[in-house]
């Protein structure tokens, strides 16, 4: 993988979690994406890599835990997944997308855990966020910082439908990568 000598960081989550959704958002490019949104759960399956002009590169990590996919496929996955961590020095932070609307699945707190001994820090995001009433989305904030054993302030909500949290996952993103 090419280096483009900004500080990167890396997204990942489940299959149809929101991910590509996501990017497009934050990079603020929802008529001109960056990545494309598909709604066939496990399209993504390579690196890919984008660049935010002279900002920072993001890469978007193969999905993960999709059935229909053997279990060779998956174990090559996680090899590559790992000496892309293990090796990409640029890495600054993996960014870990849940769904809001749902419990969170053993494979996101195994990849939560796979991260956070990989990468140089975690960030995880609570997506589709604008699916919950308010009081709704605060419980299940609350269940996921619990369950998963976050900071107080994550998982960050946010929804590529309304840009809620788009703001805040920058900050986060900024004050981590500036550290
Ligand atoms: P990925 O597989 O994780 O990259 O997921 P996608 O970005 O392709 O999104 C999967 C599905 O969820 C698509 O049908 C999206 O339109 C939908 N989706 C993604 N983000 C949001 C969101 O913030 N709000 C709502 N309501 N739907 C979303």
């Amino acid at each position: 993988m090419p280096s483009l000598r900004l500080p990167e960081f890396t997204l990942a989550g489940r299959s149809n979690v929101g991910k590509s959704s996501a990017l497009n958002t934050l990079a603020g490019r929802p008529n001109k994406k960056i990545a494309k949104v598909s709604k066939t759960p496990g399209s993504t399956r390579l690196i890919n890599l984008y660049r935010l002009g002279n900002v920072c590169t993001i890469t978007d990590l193969p999905g993960y835990g999709y059935a229909k996919v053997s279990k060779e496929m998956q174990d090559d996955w996680r090899k590559q997944i790992e000496a892309y961590m293990r090796r990409r020095e640029e890495l600054k932070l993996a960014v870990l997308f849940v769904d809001a609307q749902r419990d969170p699945q053993e494979s996101d707190a195994q990849l939560l855990d796979f991260l956070e001994a990989e990468a140089k820090s975690t960030l995880v995001v609570a997506t589709k966020a604008d699916k919950l009433a308010k009081q709704a989305l605060q419980s299940s904030l609350e269940y996921l910082r619990e369950s998963l054993a976050l900071p107080s302030d994550q998982p960050i909500a946010l929804s590529s439908v309304t840009g809620l949290g788009k703001r805040e996952v920058w900050g986060a993103i900024n004050e981590i990568c500036t550290r």
